[in-house]
């Protein structure tokens, strides 16, 4: 035991894996034992581990210029460069980007830059924000009361009224349907809720809906045909922004750019980014919003003297150089058409896991996926606490896996993009032998 207070851990847990290095998809531990990473540590390695081109940048830019900040007027090329890009490939109208240091704090941003820009536009009513159900959108304590999941809610007083935060349906078929309802039906009895809270609460008090394009933590939820459509209806009637979180989703991992285009969602008005923005080099995230919210924001920081939001690491040049050389690398080797093809063998791959007695959905897009374990196959009824999905992951563990447990007993899936199908093949290797040794744990 050391004196650290493990984030997002059982603390009363004492197992533990020490790792100490990486290269390519794998890393290793202590005892020089090799993993392919599954998960992309944290969804988030996008291009491996000990990358020559990337350790490179990340040391010329420490000899070059290891820091300078971004207040008072005060800027550098890496972070102007960064911002020009970025502005330039996401679909968000004449796009304007604020930098951070992880998706907790982008979405943190966002929530000030909402009220910022309804401030300034004489609409201060207009602030409540509707999550989903299940959805993840970090920790912090803002951003803490966007997310759903109890475990991230309970014991922590999140100010969910405070900051007006309301939650609608989550739109997973599999688990969320009623009796013998169709996904058409699914979709519609959800998104007619939707609207109903909207009017419940009043449009002219809501001034966005945040949702993740594709689900992580919740379990890789890929929302039905239709859903987004209903939705953006929805929101664009009541005059409400499409905020998409694309933490996870952001930089080829549904096998296209981003999420919002992979899934269908229209022009939305803000983005946030982190993880794969830099696979995970150095720290950085980046809160989107359109350019005409940007106007008002900078005539009204005029009155006050300051736009008076930032961090120390807003735009840390070596994370804004790491991720200017991430985002070349996407684009010269091409990794997000790679990411389609390959993602679509790791989804025909997987599926061969749908007819195992503990298998009830296997699901996900592109280069993320989840195989979600049930008691019941027929009902689709899970199991009462999770300790068969942190069983299966130390199974994995075993034969030199690593995955993560997710939402209970979903295992997720998330390789590097790098990967190539000999490590899919490897993934499913050990799962097969994983989910036949859970069942036998199981019984
Ligand atoms: N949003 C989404 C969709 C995420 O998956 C995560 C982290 O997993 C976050 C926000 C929070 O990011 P961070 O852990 O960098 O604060």
């Amino acid at each position: 035991m050391t004196h650290m207070i493990y984030p997002q851990t059982n603390l009363n847990a004492t197992e533990q894996l020490i790792i100490e290095r990486g290269e390519g998809a794998y890393v290793y531990d202590n005892q020089g034992k090799k993993y392919l990473e599954g998960m992309a540590g944290l969804w988030c390695t996008s291009l491996g581990y000990a990358h020559p081109e990337l350790m490179a940048t990340v040391n010329e830019q420490l000899a070059r210029l290891s820091y300078s900040h971004m207040f008072g007027g005060k800027t550098h090329p890496q972070g102007m460069a960064l911002a020009d890009e970025l502005a330039a490939m996401v679909p968000v109208e004449d796009a304007q980007v604020f930098f951070g240091n992880s998706g907790s704090d982008a979405n943190d941003t966002q929530i000030k830059l909402l009220r910022y820009y309804f401030n300034a536009i004489g609409k201060p009513e207009k602030r409540k924000i509707i999550t989903r159900q299940r959805a993840y959108h970090g920790v912090t304590v803002a951003a803490g009361a966007l997310t759903s999941l109890p475990v991230n809610l309970q014991f922590f007083d999140a100010p969910e009224e405070a900051l007006g935060i309301l939650r609608t349906d989550h739109p997973h078929y599999f688990t969320g349907r009623q009796g013998d309802e169709t996904e058409a039906q699914f979709v519609d009895r959800i998104t007619a809720n939707l609207e109903a809270l909207i009017l419940r609460e009043g449009p002219d008090t809501i001034a966005a809906f945040i949702a993740e394009p594709v689900t992580g933590a919740s379990g890789v939820i890929v929302p039905p045909a239709g859903y987004y459509d209903k939705v953006q209806a929805i929101l664009n009637k009541y005059d409400i922004l499409f905020w998409a979180d694309e933490v996870i989703t952001g930089f080829g991992r549904l096998g296209e750019d981003f999420g919002c285009n992979a899934m269908g969602i229209q022009k939305p008005d803000m983005m946030s980014f982190a993880k794969q923005l830099s696979s995970a080099y150095y720290p950085i995230s980046a809160a989107v919003i359109r350019g005409d919210m940007k106007e008002a924001i900078v005539e009204q920081s005029g009155k006050v003297g300051a736009f008076g939001h930032g961090y120390t690491y807003s735009g840390h040049p070596v994370a804004c150089a790491t991720a200017l050389k991430v985002l070349e690398i996407y684009k010269r080797d091409k990794l997000f058409d790679h990411a389609a093809t390959l993602g679509a063998y790791l989804q025909t791959k997987l599926q061969q896991f749908a007819d195992h007695p503990l298998v009830g959905e296997v699901r996900g897009k592109g280069m993320v996926a989840a195989l979600e374990m049930v008691s019941n196959k027929i009902t689709g009824e899970g199991f009462a606490d999770g300790s068969l999905g942190a069983y299966a992951i130390s199974r994995c563990q075993e034969h030199g896996l690593i995955l993560r447990a997710v939402a209970g007993n979903s295992l997720a899936v998330c390789p590097p993009l790098i990967i190539n199908e000999s490590h899919v093949d490897e993934i499913c290797s050990v799962l097969g032998k994983v989910l036949d040794e859970t069942l036998d744990h199981a019984h």
